[in-house]
């Protein structure tokens, strides 16, 4: 935890940035190689923080630098290349749409996203970190884990089933379910969605996944496919999955969590279950983890 900080940080070098999302996806989202010699070693599911370059001038009017930004790690430990010397991350690029003037005003867009979206090849990033306990892996490497993303929230997720399912290392192998539950606008916005492919076909027994395209899926009542309404589908098996000690995962955007935490409730009430005390038991045996920002 906490290798490099603000006072004493780490410069890392881009490597390679790619747009990661079709044409009709809503905003873009890129995926960025960085490179770290393996000198800022981290966990699957912890985060960097990234200081953008230049400064602001803050509310006591001094010019101050940049704050640090989080961004989730997408690799595992052993980076992309699983040479060790790299380590990814799943960056959307933050815009800010002017409702008067019907445009995007370039003067607000978010300054770190932005930074890294644009890096070139060669780019020197300033990083802190790797920071976050909330989203490791259980220790049990049978134990099922249910993981639900919206968005870049899918960045940890992908440090997990490529720790699972790609990378063969001696005393970690993966024997549990992975069941990956993930939110997009349109196909056209889901990450990764190769990589996924691959491993559904290739892992039919132990690899699940099941999207919720909001502007292209319609849920059981008509309305529009939230991600909470295919969790929903199969509320019976991820209530008995988390019955028998699975873990479940949620990350991306705070506005998932409402959603999900009220269809959870109104289905454990059918099932007779007591919500909060159920979920109370879940945290405390470290079964729930929950990173949204
Ligand atoms: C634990 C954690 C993990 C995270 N993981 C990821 C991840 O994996 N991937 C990812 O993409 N993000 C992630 N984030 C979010 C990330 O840290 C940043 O918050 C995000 O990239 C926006 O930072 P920025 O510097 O681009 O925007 P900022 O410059 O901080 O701006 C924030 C927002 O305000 C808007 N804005 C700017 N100026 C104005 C203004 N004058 N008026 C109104 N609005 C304005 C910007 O357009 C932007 O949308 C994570 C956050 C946390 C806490």
């Amino acid at each position: 935890m906490n290798t490099f900080n603000i006072k004493k940080p780490f410069k890392a070098k881009v490597i390679s940035v790619e747009r990661i999302v079709g044409p009709k996806a809503t905003g873009e989202t890129c995926h960025i190689v960085l490179e770290t010699g393996g000198e800022i070693p981290f966990a699957e599911g912890q985060s960097y923080g990234v200081i953008p370059p230049g400064t602001k001038i803050n509310s006591k009017g001094k010019e101050v630098p940049h704050g640090t930004r989080l961004y989730s790690i997408a690799s595992t430990r052993y980076g992309d290349n699983f040479d060790g010397k790299t380590a990814s991350l799943c960056v959307r690029r933050a815009t800010y749409w002017d409702e008067e003037k019907g445009a995007e005003d370039p003067a607000k867009k978010g300054i770190c996203s932005n930074f890294l979206c644009d890096a070139k090849p060669g780019t020197e990033v300033t990083m802190t970190g790797p920071t976050g306990k909330i989203l490791l892996l259980p220790e049990d490497q049978k134990t099922p884990v249910i993981m639900v993303a919206t968005g870049t929230g899918i960045a940890p997720y992908r440090a997990f089933w490529r720790r699972f399912f790609i990378e063969d290392v001696p005393g970690y192998n993966f024997e549990g379910l992975a069941w990956l539950f993930m939110g997009a606008a349109n196909s056209d916005a889901t990450l990764y969605d190769e990589e996924i492919q691959a491993l559904a076909k290739a892992h039919p027994d132990q690899f699940r996944v099941d999207y919720a395209l909001s502007r292209e899926q319609k849920n059981s009542k008509g309305g529009k496919m939230y991600i909470q309404d295919k969790i929903e589908e199969y509320a019976d098996e991820v209530f008995d999955l988390l019955s028998s000690g699975a873990h479940i995962y949620f990350c991306g955007l705070k506005g998932m969590l409402p959603g999900i935490l009220e269809m959870l409730e109104r289905v454990a009430g059918t099932k007779g279950i007591d919500w909060p005390d159920f979920q109370q038991k879940l945290k405390h045996a470290g079964q729930l983890h929950i990173e949204v920002y």
